[in-house]
């Protein structure tokens, strides 16, 4: 076996999987959480077709969301339901947007290490508009890195930040099992997309482990491409894509587009994989234009149910359930979102919606492909990747960022070139990463937020802790108003920071 090839756990662990086999109408619990908006309402349709379906699951509901008593959205007894059965399925959970609480859906993927989004987004025309009849393929989203590790500060009067956090574990597990994924459902072809001409390290590593996994799955084909020229092509042509592996903030976006483009937001579903626990989930949120008023699509939720029992096993139900689903779709009863006069025959409020997929369990869709979970081979998650080797680390600078509200690169550049010396050498300014010392041009705006680079002084010893504590020092006793510093290493000789400016 391949060195790098990682450790893989199945889908559900072994006891519950035989369990399930034993005594295959025994229930298994899930937890369940009707969240906010139109969220009771498309859960209560879907367990309506889940138990119509002879599911056998026995939910365990506990209360979780904005306005539930706690900071967070969700108490302790409810953590521990989810942690016990290990299966949450949920309506939308509002957020607040620019302030307040935190995203409750984001802490819940990232406390129980739900890794890997999964959204399938298909075309069901012509019983759905679309413009893309052809389309059907998986976004697999990075869910616990990049952007929404949601560490953002302000740092000056003008400027704020975020960091970007990319790991090499999260990246070998997420694009592995995407590999997994696209193998397990018989699809051809792995499309990685990032942003590596700009974020070069960042995005670059995403890419790089992606080229590196790629070569333990010779079966399936593998590209990468830039995500702008990438959305553009899904957003046109997504018949040219199978399964589709991104990190955390374009996954969230192209999969929310895909789906609209296959017809509806109210028509996907989720699956949120971790080693232990998954969540399911419809992609779209609250809805709170809709919310009490049965005229939701619960498609969604319905859909990511259906995950949800190929996830414990349940094939044959998960496949009598779609199959009833397609045809309700291709019969034309349609919820006010895809409701067209030329494809549809009914429209139908969520609870119509519902009792028509009951009416219809045991059919199979008559021109849309049937569902069939049966002949899969089950699913394998990625174990925590082990850790690699330790590289040789050497400390040869550091950025200090300072606020200086003066738009004077030459004048803050005089000042800490005298407070740099001898220990250290003042190399660049930048200013949101543009440099503007030495050289730069008059035309560059500069806010009050600069990045200044030192590196060890000519005749000086290499850089320590110690010597850039006295830079930290002597600046400070100046009154120069430092924000923070990073430190800037080598790699086993190869840089650990970027050299120059984006384009
Ligand atoms: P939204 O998905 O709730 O709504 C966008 C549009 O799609 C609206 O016009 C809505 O009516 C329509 N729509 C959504 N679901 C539908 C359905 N099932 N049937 C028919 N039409 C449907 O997005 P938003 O308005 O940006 O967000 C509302 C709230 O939901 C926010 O608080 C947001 O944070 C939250 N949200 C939660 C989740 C989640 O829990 N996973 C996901 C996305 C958004």
């Amino acid at each position: 076996m391949n060195e790098n090839v990682l450790e893989m756990v199945p889908f559900m662990d072994s006891e519950r999987q035989s369990g399930r086999a034993a005594s295959a109408r025994e229930k298994t619990a899930i937890t369940v959480a009707p969240g906010d908006g139109i969220g009771p309402e498309i859960l209560d349709a879907t367990l309506r077709v889940l138990d119509a379906a002879g599911a056998a699951v026995a939910p365990e509901w506990i209360q979780a969301g904005s306005g539930r008593g706690t900071s967070s959205g969700i108490d302790s007894a409810s953590w521990e339901s989810i942690r016990r059965t290990r299966v949450l399925l949920k309506g939308p959970f509002a957020t607040p947007q620019g302030g307040g609480m935190k995203s409750l859906n984001v802490t819940i993927r990232k406390t129980l290490g739900l890794f890997a989004n999964v959204r399938p987004c298909v075309a069901y025309a012509p019983y759905v508009p679309t413009r893309h009849p052809g389309m059907d393929l998986v976004i697999i989203r990075e869910n616990e890195e990049d952007l929404y590790a949601g560490i953002e500060h302000r740092q000056t009067d003008e400027v704020v930040q975020c960091l970007k956090l990319i790991s090499v574990p999260g990246c070998e597990r997420i694009i592995r099992y995407a590999f997994e994924h696209a193998r397990r459902t018989g699809r051809k072809k792995v499309t990685c997309m990032t942003k590596d001409n700009i974020m070069k390290m960042t995005d670059g590593l995403f890419h790089r482990i992606f080229e590196e996994i790629a070569t333990d799955y010779p079966d399936l084909e593998h590209e990468h491409l830039i995500v702008d020229i990438g959305a553009a092509r899904l957003a046109t042509r997504p018949e040219l894509f199978d399964v589709v592996v991104l990190p955390n903030l374009y996954g969230d976006i192209l999969s929310d587009v895909a789906a609209e483009m296959a017809g509806s937001v109210g028509l996907a579903g989720s699956a949120n994989i971790g080693e232990k626990v998954a969540m399911f989930e419809a992609i779209h949120g609250t809805a709170p234009d809709l919310a009490g008023r049965d005229e939701a699509n619960p498609s969604g939720l319905l859909l990511a149910a259906v995950m949800m029992l190929v996830h414990l096993g349940d094939a044959d139900v998960a496949t009598l359930v779609h199959n009833a689903w397609l045809r309700t779709i291709e019969d034309g009863v349609h919820t006010g979102d895809i409701h067209s006069p030329d494809a549809s025959t009914r429209r139908a409020g969520t609870r119509a919606f519902s009792e028509a997929v009951i009416a219809r369990l045991g059919e199979a869709p008559r021109s849309l492909r049937p569902a069939g979970y049966g002949a899969m081979p089950p699913v394998a998650v990625p174990a925590a990747p082990r850790r690699r080797a330790t590289a040789r680390k050497e400390l040869v600078g550091v950025d200090i960022f300072v606020n200086f509200r003066e738009p004077q690169a030459n004048a803050l550049a005089d000042t800490l070139r005298l407070l740099a010396g001898p220990e250290f050498t003042l190399e660049m300014i930048t200013n949101r990463g543009v440099k503007v010392w030495p050289g730069g041009y008059p035309e560059t705006f500069c806010t009050d937020h600069w990045r200044c680079r030192f590196r060890a002084g000519v005749d000086a010893p290499m850089v320590s802790p110690e010597s850039i504590l006295r830079l930290w020092s002597r600046l400070l006793t100046a009154r120069i108003e430092i924000i923070k510093m990073e430190h800037l290493y080598l790699f086993d000789g190869a840089p650990g920071f970027s050299l120059g400016q984006g384009q």
